[in-house]
């Protein structure tokens, strides 16, 4: 398989060009060309009178070295390389103790996927419910604000992605195309082919739901074992006779013991409590930089007119998005943060009394508001003093932001254009806010550090540059968006182990390895791979 790259065609292309640019580029006769296969499709909408799509495309033809002499010096010509996916190791037989994955979002269920994939039957546990049962306690802080801190946006089956817009790029380096692998079997779970090849694929929440059951299946299937409303509230470690700290085992609220020695956790960036309890046992915990910031909603057709002019609604260019960074004079920089097209802005919260804020959407993403987190980078030096201290700060502002929301789990909301002039809003416009249970009308600057607040007032009109009308009197600002990454790193060495404490695997976007679901996704396969390669060398695995 050869792979031809940058081949450009119009938005409105015929079926049929592809072949024939394919045929052009390599001035190939037609019937050297056995097959074609799409490998990526994008566009670029920079001249939005003469959108393009650019293909990536895997070629078979009879004579793969022949073509390749011929064009030799041909930089968009190569061979493809192979995505084909390979384990790693091999369980010989079932383990005497099972590995133990914590966590079931992304980066869990991929971890336990490889896991049972192997041979070593994991046993994965989480605080939450199976995604069913929880979708209804979601809905439930959405619909009659009541929140329910062990099962919500952020706990239960499937973690903090399944209520999501399920966007599946990420910039990592990814030499083993581990991604490919994460994609696939996406695939096989009921997500839409096209993620395999479109250059900015997503879900959407519906399939998400759907798909995170069928992958239960799958692993349930291989014989790995779920639990859930399984808290882990402790971490049995013990120093061996060399001084070394090992994990032995994991204790469940309840206080069932579970023996292991091999630990995956993969437990969010909202596990709060989690992350105190592995600090109090002495596991290595470093405070990390993460962003703060507020949701801003416009309407979906002023994104779309301005990115895509007289091509907007155009099927294969669906609602637009969009990517947005500003330096801040006071040295802070400001980005548009998991923008959701056509969705809606969600109560993402896991703790009584605080208000936080971020995105979802379906497939069709044709809801009327497009929305984005509006955040600001912030580092340690801003939370100083402990390794959970951007833990104690990320508190502080969601408590500021439910009370400026009224204390009912409404979120404050605020005009842009009040926002911009320092006034507080005291009725929303035009845009209507789609986030539920509601939005109180405010003042914002009392939800974020002056800073934030100065940096996001500079941004929004530089953003106003890029896509007239994103300053808007009427778009909607809510708050507070604090969950952007995790506020911590547990630190691992290259065996993907705890730098201080062997058979804990670190992973994910809690543990700071990961920020998304593909990446958290990808980092699952890895420490999979790492534990399989560790079990299969310790007799006590093997
Ligand atoms: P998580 O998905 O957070 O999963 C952690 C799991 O661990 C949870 O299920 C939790 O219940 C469980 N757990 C925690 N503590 C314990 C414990 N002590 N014992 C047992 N279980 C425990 N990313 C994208 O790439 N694209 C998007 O479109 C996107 N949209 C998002 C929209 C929303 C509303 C949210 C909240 C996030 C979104 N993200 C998106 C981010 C993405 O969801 C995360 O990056 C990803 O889920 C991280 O995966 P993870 O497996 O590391 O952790």
């Amino acid at each position: 398989m050869l792979r031809v790259t940058e081949l450009r065609l119009p938005l409105d292309h015929a079926d049929g060009d592809l072949r024939a640019a394919v045929l052009a580029r390599l001035d190939l006769p037609d019937d050297e060309l056995i097959g074609y296969a799409v490998f990526r499709r994008a566009y670029d909408a920079r001249r939005t009178s003469a959108i393009t799509l650019t293909y990536t495309v895997d070629i078979e033809v009879a004579d793969e070295a022949a073509l390749l002499a011929r064009r030799a010096g041909d930089r968009k010509l190569s061979p493809a390389p192979d995505t084909t996916y390979r384990f790693v190791a091999r369980a010989a037989r079932p383990p005497r103790l099972r590995p133990v994955v914590i966590g079931t979002g992304p980066c869990g269920l991929f971890a336990g996927l490889l896991l049972a994939q192997m041979g070593f039957r994991p046993l994965i546990l989480d605080r939450g419910k199976a995604v069913r049962e929880r979708t209804k306690d979601t809905w439930g802080l959405w619909r009659r604000s009541v929140l329910d801190p062990e099962s919500n946006v952020q706990f239960g089956e499937g973690g903090a992605g399944t209520f999501s817009d399920g966007k599946l790029h990420s910039q990592i380096s990814d030499p083993r195309h581990h991604g490919r692998k994460v994609l696939t079997e996406f695939v096989k779970a009921g997500a839409p082919p096209e993620i395999l090849y479109v250059s900015k694929p997503h879900i959407g929440t519906f399939r998400l739901v759907t798909m995170v059951e069928q992958l239960r299946d799958t692993i349930e299937g291989l014989g790995g074992e779920y639990r859930f409303q399984s808290k882990v509230e402790d971490i049995d470690i013990a120093e061996t006779q060399a001084g070394e700290r090992r994990v032995r085992g994991v204790v469940l609220a309840g206080g069932e013991y579970i023996a292991a020695d091999h630990v995956v956790l993969a437990v969010g960036h909202s596990a709060r409590d989690t992350f105190a309890m592995l600090h109090a046992r002495g596991v290595h915990v470093e405070a990390k930089p993460f962003s703060i910031g507020l949701r801003i909603e416009h309407p979906q057709s002023l994104i779309d007119r301005c990115r895509f002019g007289d091509h907007a609604g155009h099927k294969l260019l669906g609602a637009a998005d969009y990517k947005l960074v500003h330096h801040a004079a006071n040295g802070r920089a400001v980005y548009s943060f998991c923008m959701c097209p056509g969705g809606t802005v969600v109560a993402a919260a896991s703790e009584p009394g605080r208000v936080v804020t971020n995105g979802m959407s379906q497939y069709s993403r044709n809801e009327r508001n497009a929305n984005a987190g509006i955040v600001v980078g912030i580092s340690p030096a801003d939370y100083p003093g402990h390794p959970l201290a951007g833990i104690a700060f990320q508190r502080h502002w969601e408590e500021r932001a439910f009370a400026a929301g009224g204390g009912t789990y409404a979120a404050p909301g605020q005009r842009v254009g009040d926002f911009l002039a320092g006034r507080p809003s005291v009725a929303l416009g035009a845009v209507v806010p789609s986030y539920r249970p509601g939005v109180h009308p405010t003042d914002l600057s009392t939800c974020l550090p002056d800073y934030a607040v100065a940096a996001i007032r500079e941004a929004l009109p530089a953003f106003d540059r890029q896509i007239k009308g994103f300053a808007m009197d009427d778009a909607v600002l809510t708050g507070v968006e604090t969950r952007t990454s995790s506020p911590i790193r547990i630190r691992r060495d290259e065996a993907f182990q705890s730098v201080n404490t062997r058979g804990l695997y670190p992973a994910g976007e809690g543990a700071g390895y990961a920020g998304g679901i593909l990446s958290a996704g990808v980092d699952g396969v890895r420490v999979a791979e790492a534990v399989a390669l560790s079990m299969v060398e310790a007799p006590q695995g093997g």
